[in-house]
Formats: structure tokens, C-alpha cells, sequence
């Protein structure tokens, strides 16, 4: 085999050992986790924005720019539930580039997954203990997802992974909202598809183990525009779309649907500027039909201190090193507005 084995990790037991989530961190994932599952079951009716930048990069930045989420959270928490995004895996088009914090804690230095690890489970459980708020993360790896589940509120599979069946199986046996993104594609039956998987019990192998998981009745759908052979993005969060996964979902036997809009990637085609108007847009959709309304959940939005993004090298503090996000005033503005219209 062509692999180098470097160094032999720490079990995630090992890291929750030496790393725990405090008591009163993982009491209020306890209560969030609950106020969050109350949404995807249709009992609650509060709104879900899912928000922060596209790759965690910068424990100092993240952990301030989920700071000041907070009195936002407070001045609109009878409508609307904010989920910090904090992303500590990045998927990559061509393989290279920046992997995340987990492989690279520092983006300009080697990979070092074992400072990794330590350096995403310190920035996830010092932005609770600073917000109060839990976060959302993707589970681009599913082998690690147990060096993050004790302390994540929200998962998503990204486009370029939710058609394999190693997510699917894995995603059944989660205990928190995963959303399933459609494919670059733009595919929504390999969505659904995703979904009716991860919503049943599967026996598999995990890590050395033979495991049995019971399915996740959380599992929904994210939408995030797709791209067509000639690389031309092609949005599909529009009345019409959701209007079409409305049928969709309607023809199956899934539980507690639910749809969330990101309305970055190829929704945007990463103008990062346009999430604005693609949220009021959605907001608009939800408020002229009752059956949109009940199936969008929320939006997910990318947005940091600064807006756009830079270079590994540029240095500017809270601007994003992939890709390009909404600024910190914009992103205040429309979360205030999104609570005036959902
Ligand atoms: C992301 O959320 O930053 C991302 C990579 O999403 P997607 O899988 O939709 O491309
Ligand atoms: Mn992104």
C-alpha cells in the first residue's frame, strides 16, 4: 500500500477523556438540542438560521464572530433559533487546498490532525461557553464524527458526499438534525434518497466495530443550486423549486419533512452578497403558502467579520480563507429582518 502511517491517534473516547465537554456545556446542548428537534418535528414554528463562515479557521475570529451572535439571538429568540456554523472540515473540488481545522490548525503550516482535533474541540466548546449557543458542523469524514458528536446541535452532508453510502449509514445512527445537501448535480432524488437512508436502521461496519443504528427521523433536505456540464450554476431555492420538493417529499413515506436553504454556493453562485435577497426571497415563498411554510425549516447562510474572502497569506482578521461570506453588518441587518418576516 502506498501510505505512510505517521503516528496513531487518540480513540475519540481518549479526546472526550482528556478533553471534556463541562457539565454545563453539555446541559445546554441538552436543552438546545431539544428546542432545535421541536422545529424539525413541526412543533415549534421558530425559524432556523444557520450562520457563520464557510471553514473555522481562526479560533479567536470564530469564537468572536459567535459572540456577537449572541444578543442578536436574544433580542430575536421568540421567532428565530440561530445555529453558529462552525465548520471544521472542508471538502475540496480538486483535493487540494485548505482541509480544515481538523487536518491543518494552523492553514499556512503541514498537516497536523492530532493538534487538530485538540484545536477544533477547545474553539467548539470555548464558543458554548462564551454563546451559550451550539453549532453545526458537516460530517465530511464519517470515521470522525465521534471526535465532535458530544458537543454539535446540527450536521449536514455536503453535495460532494451525500450520495455514498458510508454517510447514509452513518447519518442513521445521529441523534441531532442532519440535513442531506442536494449533489453538485442538482440531483434531488440522490437527496431524498440520502434521507430515506439515514432515516432507517442500518448494521455496518464503524471503526472496527460491528454496529447496528436505529435511523434518524431529523434527517431532511438542504438545497444549495447545483451546476450543469457546462459549469453554469443553476439556483434552486426559487417558489418553484420548493414547490417541486414539496411533490417529491409528498410521493414518499419520509418522516418530519423539512427543508433548509443555503443560500450560498451554487444558490448564489458564491455572490456572496445575493444571500440577502435569496433569504427575503425564501421569507416571501414561506409567507404566500402555508405548505412552504411548514416544509422550510430555515436558511443557512455564509458570513463572517469582514466580508468576502482572501488568500491563506492575506492575514485580515475574520474574513474567510474559502469561501466568500457576508460581512458582520449585513449579516446583523438580515437577521434582524428575517425575524420581522418569517
Ligand atoms: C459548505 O457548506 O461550505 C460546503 C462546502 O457546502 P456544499 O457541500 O454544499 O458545497
Ligand atoms: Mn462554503
Amino acid at each position: 500500500m502506498a501510505f505512510d502511517f505517521i503516528q496513531k491517534l487518540p480513540t475519540p473516547q481518549e479526546t472526550r477523556e482528556l478533553y471534556p465537554v463541562p457539565p454545563h456545556a453539555a446541559k445546554i446542548k441538552e436543552e438546545r438540542d431539544k428546542e432545535i428537534r421541536k422545529v424539525f418535528t413541526g412543533e415549534s414554528d421558530k425559524f432556523i438560521v444557520i450562520i457563520g463562515p464557510c471553514s473555522a479557521d481562526n479560533e479567536e475570529a470564530v469564537c468572536d464572530y459567535v459572540s456577537r451572535l449572541v444578543p442578536v439571538q436574544e433580542k430575536i429568540k421568540d421567532k428565530v433559533l440561530i445555529i453558529p456554523r462552525i465548520y471544521t472540515n472542508k471538502p475540496r473540488t480538486t483535493g487540494e487546498g485548505y482541509k480544515g481545522i481538523m487536518h491543518q490548525p494552523d492553514p499556512e503550516k503541514k498537516p497536523d490532525p492530532l493538534a487538530g482535533i485538540i484545536a477544533l474541540r477547545h474553539m467548539h466548546i470555548r464558543a458554548i461557553e462564551e454563546s451559550g449557543l451550539t453549532a453545526a458542523d458537516e460530517m465530511l469524514y464519517p470515521e470522525n464524527l465521534r471526535y465532535v458528536m458530544d458537543f454539535l446541535s446540527y450536521i449536514a452532508i455536503g453535495a460532494r458526499s451525500v450520495e455514498n453510502q458510508q454517510h447514509r449509514l452513518v447519518s442513521s445512527g445521529i441523534d441531532v438534525p442532519t440535513g442531506m445537501k442536494n449533489p453538485t448535480s442538482g440531483d434531488l432524488t440522490v437527496m431524498l434518497n440520502s434521507v430515506y437512508a439515514a432515516q432507517h436502521g442500518h448494521s455496518f461496519i464503524y471503526r472496527n466495530w460491528d454496529v447496528q443504528t436505529t435511523g434518524n427521523e431529523l434527517a431532511h433536505t438542504v438545497l444549495r443550486g447545483s451546476v450543469n456540464e457546462r459549469g453554469v450554476s443553476l439556483p434552486n431555492y426559487h417558489y418553484e423549486n420548493l414547490r417541486h420538493l414539496l411533490d417529491l417529499y409528498n410521493a414518499r413515506d419520509l418522516k418530519n419533512p423539512a427543508c433548509i436553504i443555503d443560500a450560498n454556493h451554487n444558490n448564489s453562485n458564491k455572490q456572496f452578497k445575493e444571500q440577502i435577497r435569496i433569504v427575503k426571497e425564501v421569507l416571501h415563498s414561506r409567507s404566500y403558502s402555508d405548505d412552504i411554510r411548514r416544509l422550510v425549516k430555515g436558511v443557512m447562510i455564509e458570513s463572517y467579520i469582514e466580508e468576502g474572502c482572501q488568500g491563506i497569506h492575506d492575514h485580515v482578521y475574520g474574513k474567510s480563507i474559502t469561501d466568500p461570506c457576508l460581512g458582520w453588518e449585513d449579516s446583523e441587518r438580515l437577521l434582524y429582518e428575517i425575524a420581522e418576516r418569517c
